[in-house]
C-alpha cells in the first residue's frame, strides 16, 4: 500500500454534499481535492492527477458522464477509477455510467461504511495496477538496453576481420559468432547456430571440455596455437585460435577467436610469422604486439574490462650502451624482458617494441588503483640492481600509460598516447611514469611527491613516537602505553599515518620503518626502567608487510637483545585485516613471536571479517575493540550489541579486551559496565611527545 495518502477529488454541484464527502473521506485518512462542475473537474485531474474521483452524475453544464467518458477516452487519465454518485437510482443511470466507464456506482444519499469499502477497495486495485505497470515498463527498459549492449557488441565483433565465437561451457554449444565466422565457415548465421562444435575442428567434445576446463582454471595455452576448422563444404581452413575465458552468472564462456591462415602457410609468410618475435629476448614484437591489443581490445569490449597500454624505455640507455659495450646492454635487455614479464597477470602480454623500448597490455578488473600497483611493482622491480659482467649496475625506466577506452578505442591511438605520455615523463627525469590523461598525473603526481619525500624521511629517519597511555577500567591507572609514529614533513602540517603508512607499504620500505620503530620502543623501556618511571607494557603496531616481506621476528630479538629488556613487556598490534592476509605465514609468525615471549594483540577487531575458528588458531593475548563501534556505542544499539558482544567473545576465550577512542564519559561507562578491562582515547589522553607523556606519568593520576 502506498505510503503517501491517496487523493481523491470530488465533483458536485451541490456545497454540501462536497463537504459532507470531504468530512467522512478525510477521517480515514485522504487527502481531498473538490470541484463544482465537470469543467473544473477536468482541469483539476489535468493538473493533481488525482488517484481516484468520485463524480455526481447530474450536474448543470457537463454532465457526469460527460466528464467521465473524456477521462476515459484519454490515456493520461484513463486509469483513474471513478465512482459515479446519483440520486437516480435506476438501472439504466446505473447502467449509462458504467458504460461512461465509471468503475463504480453509489447513490445518494451515501452511507459512510459503503463508500469507504468502495474507495479502499479501488484504490487497492489502482495500486496493482500502477505496481504492474511500472514493474512492466522497468522490464522493457531492461530488455532495451541489454538489446542495445548486444548490438554495440555484436558490432564491435563483426569489425574484426577475425572470426570470433562465443561458446558457453555448460551446453557446450555456440551462443554467438560474428560475420567473419559465418565467412570462413561458409554457413549463414542461422546455419551456424545450430552446428555441433565437434562439426568445426577436429577435437571431439570430449577433448573441447577438457580444453575449456583447462583454460577456465587459468592453465590453457598462452600463445594462439594452430588447428583446422571445418567448412560447410567439407574442406578445411588452417587458423591460428586464441582462447579466453570469461564468467558470466553460473555460466563460463569461451571466447574463441579464430585467425585465418591459409596464407601464411606457404613458406615465405612463414617466415614472416617467425618475424613476430624479437629474437634477442624471444618477446612478442611491434607487430605481434599490435595483434594482441586488437585481441585484448575485443575482450575488453566484452569483458567491460578496462585496458591499459604501458610503454616503457630504459633511461640512459645509450649511456649503458657506450659505457658497457653491445654485449652487456644486449644482456640488460633480456634481463630487463623478465624482470618485466614477472609483474604480468595471464591475462596481460609484453612485447619489445625498439631497442630500449619495452610495451605492456594489461587487463584491469578493479579500475585505476590496479594500474597503480601494477606501475609501482615494474619500478620496484626494475630498482633491483642487475649483475652484468661482476658490476652491479643500476636501471630505471620511464613509463607511459594510456587507458582504453578513456584514452582511445584503436590500437594505434593507444600506443601513440602512450608514448606521449612516456616521452613527458621522460622530459622530467629518470624512474618516473606520466598517465596520457592529464587528471590522472594530478593524482599522480601528488603521490610521486610524498613518495619521494617519504624515502628521504626514511633515509634521515624524520620520524617521531607518540605514545597513548591505555588506562585499566578496574582502578583507572595508566596500565599500557601505543606507540604511534608521526612524520614531520618539511613545509607541511603533520602527515596522518593513516596516509603515509600505506605508501611506506607499497614502496616496500614498511619493514625498515617498521624496524625503527620496533628498535626505539624497547630503547625507551629499557630507559624507562632504569630511570624508575612505572614500568609499562608498550604496543607497536606492526603492518602484515613486516611479516611477509621483511623479517619481523628477526627485528623483535634483536631489539629485545639490544635493550635488554624482558619480551612480555612488548606488545604487537596487528590489524584484523592484516591477520587474514596469509594466514599460514601469519599463524607461523605469531607462534615464534608468542614463543619468545612478546604479547600479541589484534587491533581494529571488529571490522576483518575473521572467522571465530580463525581466531581460535592465533596465539592472541588481546582484542582492541574498533573505534567504529565505540564512536556510537551509546546512540547506536546495534554498535552497543557489537561490542557487548566482542567483550563476551573475549571473556570466553579467555583474552584481554581493550577499547580505543573513547571520548566521552557515556561511552567509557557503558564499556566499565559491560565489563571491558581495558580503554584508550582522547577522554583520558590524546598519544602524547615523550616529555609530554613522562610529566603525565609522573603525576601517576587516576582516571577514573
Ligand atoms: P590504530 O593502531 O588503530 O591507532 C589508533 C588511532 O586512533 C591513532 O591514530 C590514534 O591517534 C587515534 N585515536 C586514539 N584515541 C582516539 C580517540 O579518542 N578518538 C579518535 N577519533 N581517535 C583516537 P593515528 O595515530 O593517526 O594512527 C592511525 C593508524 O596508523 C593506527 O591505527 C595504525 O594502524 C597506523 N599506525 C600508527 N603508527 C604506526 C606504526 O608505527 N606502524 C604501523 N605499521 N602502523 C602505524
Ligand atoms: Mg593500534
Ligand atoms: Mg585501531
Amino acid at each position: 500500500m502506498p505510503t503517501v495518502p491517496a487523493t481523491l477529488l470530488i465533483v458536485d454541484d451541490e456545497a454540501q454534499v462536497r463537504k459532507l464527502l470531504q468530512v467522512l473521506l478525510q477521517n480515514q485518512g485522504y487527502r481531498t481535492l473538490t470541484a463544482s462542475s465537470g469543467e473544473e473537474a477536468l482541469a483539476i485531474v489535468e493538473q493533481q492527477s488525482p488517484d481516484l474521483i468520485l463524480l455526481d452524475i447530474m450536474m448543470p453544464g457537463m454532465d457526469g458522464y460527460e466528464v467521465a467518458s473524456t477521462l476515459k477516452t484519454d490515456k493520461a487519465t484513463s486509469d483513474i477509477p471513478i465512482i459515479m454518485l446519483s440520486a437516480l437510482d435506476e438501472r439504466s443511470a446505473r447502467l449509462t455510467g458504467l458504460e461512461a466507464g465509471a468503475e463504480e456506482y453509489l447513490s445518494k444519499p451515501v452511507e459512510s461504511a459503503e463508500l469507504w469499502l468502495r474507495v479502499r477497495n479501488l484504490l487497492r486495485l489502482k495500486a496493482s495496477g500502477d505496481y504492474l505497470k511500472s514493474h512492466n515498463m522497468m522490464l522493457e527498459k531492461l530488455l532495451l538496453q541489454r538489446t542495445l549492449d548486444l548490438e554495440r557488441f555484436r558490432s564491435a565483433m563483426d569489425a574484426s576481420a577475425d572470426a570470433v565465437f562465443l561458446i558457453s561451457r555448460s551446453s557446450m554449444s555456440l551462443i554467438e559468432f560474428n560475420l567473419s565466422a559465418c565467412m570462413v565457415l561458409g554457413y549463414t548465421p542461422d546455419e551456424l547456430l545450430h552446428v555441433g562444435l565437434a562439426e568445426l575442428g577436429d577435437s571431439s567434445i570430449e577433448q573441447l571440455e577438457e580444453l575449456y576446463d583447462l583454460i577456465i582454471a587459468g592453465d590453457g595455452p598462452r600463445e594462439p596455437i594452430e588447428a583446422r576448422v571445418r567448412c560447410k563444404n567439407g574442406s578445411h581452413v588452417p587458423v591460428e585460435v586464441h582462447r579466453r575465458a570469461y564468467k558470466t552468472g553460473d555460466d563460463w564462456i569461451i571466447v574463441c577467436i579464430a585467425r585465418d591462415i591459409t596464407h601464411s602457410k606457404d613458406s615465405e609468410l612463414r617466415l614472416l610469422k617467425m618475424a613476430r618475435y624479437d629474437t634477442l629476448t624471444g618477446l612478442p614484437n611491434r607487430n605481434l604486439f599490435y595483434t594482441s591489443l586488437q585481441v585484448g581490445l575485443t575482450e575488453a569490449v566484452y569483458s567491460g574490462w578496462q585496458l591499459a597500454v604501458v610503454t616503457v624505455s630504459l633511461d640512459d640507455f645509450k649511456l649503458v650502451n657506450e659505457t658497457w659495450g653491445h654485449l652487456i646492454s644486449d644482456q640488460m635487455l633480456v634481463e630487463l624482458g623478465q624482470r618485466l614479464s614477472s609483474c604480468l597477470n595471464v591475462t596481460d602480454t609484453l612485447g619489445r617494441m625498439d631497442g630500449d623500448e619495452f610495451a605492456l597490455i594489461l587487463m584491469i578488473r578493479e579500475g585505476q588503483a590496479d594500474i597503480q600497483r601494477l606501475v609501482d611493482n615494474i619500478r620496484q622491480v626494475l630498482r633491483a640492481p642487475c649483475q652484468l659482467d661482476g658490476h652491479d649496475v643500476l636501471m630505471s625506466a620511464s613509463m607511459g600509460i594510456a587507458l582504453y577506452p578513456g584514452d582511445g578505442e584503436q590500437a594505434h591511438d593507444l600506443i601513440k598516447h602512450a608514448n606521449t605520455a612516456m616521452n613527458r615523463a621522460k622530459q622530467v627525469g629518470r624512474d618516473t611514469f606520466r598517465f596520457y590523461t592529464s587528471q590522472m598525473n594530478i593524482e599522480a603526481l601528488a603521490r610521486l611527491e610524498i613518495e619521494t619525500a617519504l624515502r628521504e624521511a626514511v633515509r634521515t629517519q624524520a620520524f617521531e613516537l607518540f605514545y597513548q597511555p591505555k588506562i585499566s577500567l578496574s582502578d583507572g591507572r595508566v596500565c599500557g602505553l601505543e606507540a604511534l609514529i608521526r612524520w614531520h614533513r618539511t613545509g607541511y602540517a603533520n602527515v596522518p599515518p593513516a596516509i603515509f603508512v600505506p605508501i611506506l607499504e607499497n614502496l616496500g620500505l614498511i619493514s625498515d620503518v617498521g624496524k625503527w620503530v620496533i628498535d626505539n620502543v624497547c630503547a625507551q623501556i629499557a630507559r624507562w626502567q632504569r630511570s624508575g618511571v612505572a614500568p609499562l607494557q608498550v604496543a607497536v603496531n606492526v603492518s602484515g608487510r613486516q611479516i611477509m616481506e621483511g623479517d619481523l621476528i628477526a627485528d623483535i630479538q634483536q631489539a629485545i637483545r639490544d635493550s635488554g629488556i624482558e619480551p612480555f613487556w612488548l606488545e604487537v598490534e596487528l590489524t584484523e585485516g592484516s591477520l587474514m592476509e596469509n594466514t599460514a605465514l601469519t599463524i607461523a609468525s605469531l607462534q615464534k613471536l608468542r614463543a619468545i615471549g612478546v604479547k600479541i594483540s589484534i587491533d581494529d577487531f571488529g571490522t576483518g571479517y575473521s572467522s571465530l575458528a580463525y581466531l581460535r588458531r592465533f596465539p592472541i593475548d588481546k582484542l582492541k575493540i574498533d573505534i567504529a563501534f565505540i564512536r556510537e556505542v551509546t546512540s547506536n544499539p546495534q554498535d552497543a550489541a557489537i561490542a557487548r558482544t566482542i567483550i563476551e567473545l573475549a571473556r570466553g576465550l579467555s583474552l584481554q579486551v581493550i577499547a580505543e577512542g573513547i571520548e566521552t564519559p557515556e561511552q567509557l561507562a557503558f564499556l566499565i559496565a559491560n565489563g571491558c578491562d581495558q580503554g584508550q582515547g582522547y577522554l583520558f589522553s590524546r598519544p602524547l611527545p615523550l616529555d609530554e607523556l613522562e610529566t603525565l606519568l609522573r603525576e601517576q593520576r587516576h582516571f577514573i
